[in-house]
């Protein structure tokens, strides 16, 4: 990715609500024309981060930079930001073009100029012409969405702020909103900022990724980095369903652990490592014919099969411990449930992580 110019800069971001601290310490600089999404569990501050950044909160400490000058102090609507809210917040009983002109009309933009950017907002968003007129309620989810979008852009806002504009939304629209959203992104140019619960839905859309937990950004990567290399137990554990082992350093570079009781080959450890965990994700792990076949393996029971669409998930039963393989759907594994198995892995296809 071409380095780009920070449009919005954190510095020690923090809000508190009396005792509370919602966001604690916040430091991130997003990029012009970024699409940076923040994802975490419930409670963890998003929103509350959101609203600071789009000037509906301020913040107790800390500032917050727009283009290097410190905004902390202007009113949301004096900022050049606009929030795009979970119920898209549409009026009703309006036409698709008078929500999109809403803004401009508030601001006194005459009738003509505003209708002039309507259309050329819906093009832009691949509105028919014909929709102007056409009420809002009439119009399909993702339409909606467009709808919303044009919105928020009528008045060329720096950065659009999301938050969870596609939570309510079935499963099916919500796919190919993500990658609708992903296009509009990349068309309009703008900085998006958006919040999620679901990492799979900010894996799909954004440039990168921060990953927040008790108010504090734990992790900030593209979607790849926080996938492939999460700092901790809690990021791995956020980013899916996976295999995790207690392990301590063992000998010869090798890792231990208590519960499978064995020695794994692992990563090289990090300087000073002493306790963590193992991560092995669901894909990486594989029925063995012979123990020689991986570096890792381990005797189990296949104990459960799931189809998930395009693969099939199979439960392994290892003492108490519980693993978890996928297989494409092509190749499923010829056994059958209670079987005895033998599963692996080679320590390349594995992370290691602190607590
Ligand atoms: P969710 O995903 O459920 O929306 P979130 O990550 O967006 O959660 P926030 O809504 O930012 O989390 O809330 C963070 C913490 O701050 C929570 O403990 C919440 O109860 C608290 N909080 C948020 N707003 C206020 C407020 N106005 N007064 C007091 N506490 C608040």
């Amino acid at each position: 990715m071409v380095e780009r110019p920070s449009i919005l800069q954190l510095r020690q971001v923090t809000k508190q609500f009396g005792a509370l601290t919602a966001v604690d310490h916040i430091d991130l600089d997003v990029a012009e024309g970024e699409f940076f999404t923040i994802v975490g569990p419930s409670g963890s501050g998003k929103t509350t981060l959101l609203r600071m950044l789009a000037g509906m909160e301020s913040p107790s400490a800390g500032d917050i930079l727009l283009k290097g000058r410190r905004i902390n102090d202007v009113p949301a609507n004096q900022r050049p930001t606009c929030m795009v809210f979970q119920s898209l917040a549409l009026f009703p009983h309006r036409s698709v073009g008078q929500n999109i002109e809403f803004a401009l009309k508030i601001r006194g933009v005459s009738p003509e100029e505003r209708r002039a950017r309507a259309l050329f907002l819906m093009r832009q968003l691949r509105l028919p012409e014909d929709y102007y007129a056409k009420s809002v309620t009439k119009c399909s989810g993702g339409e909606r969405q467009r709808v919303a979008l044009a919105r928020a852009l009528a008045y060329d806002p720096q950065i659009l702020f999301f938050d969870e504009p596609l939570s309510a939304i079935d499963y099916k629209l919500r796919k190919t909103l993500e990658k609708e959203l992903k296009d509009i992104h990349r068309e309009t140019g703008k900085t998006f900022m958006y919040i999620t619960h679901s990492l799979e839905e900010a894996m799909v859309m954004s440039d990168r990724i921060g990953v927040m937990r008790g108010g504090r950004l734990v992790q900030v990567g593209t979607p790849h980095q926080i996938y492939t290399s999460p700092r901790d137990k809690f990021v791995s554990e956020f980013m899916g369903e996976v295999n995790l082992i207690e392990v301590r350093r063992g000998a010869n570079g090798r890792v231990s652990a208590a519960a499978p009781a064995g020695e794994f080959s692992a990563p090289v450890l990090p300087a000073g490592f002493e306790h963590g965990h193992l991560v092995v994700r669901p894909e990486f792990m594989r029925f063995l014919g012979a123990a020689g076949e991986a570096e890792n393996h381990l005797v189990g029971r296949l104990y459960n099969e799931y189809a998930l669409g395009s693969r099939i998930q199979y439960q392994v039963r290892v003492g108490e411990h519980v693993f978890v393989l996928e297989r494409l759907r092509q190749q499923p594994f010829a056994g059958h449930l209670d079987q005895e198995v033998l599963i692996g892995w080679d320590a390349r296809d594995s992370i290691l992580v602190g607590d």
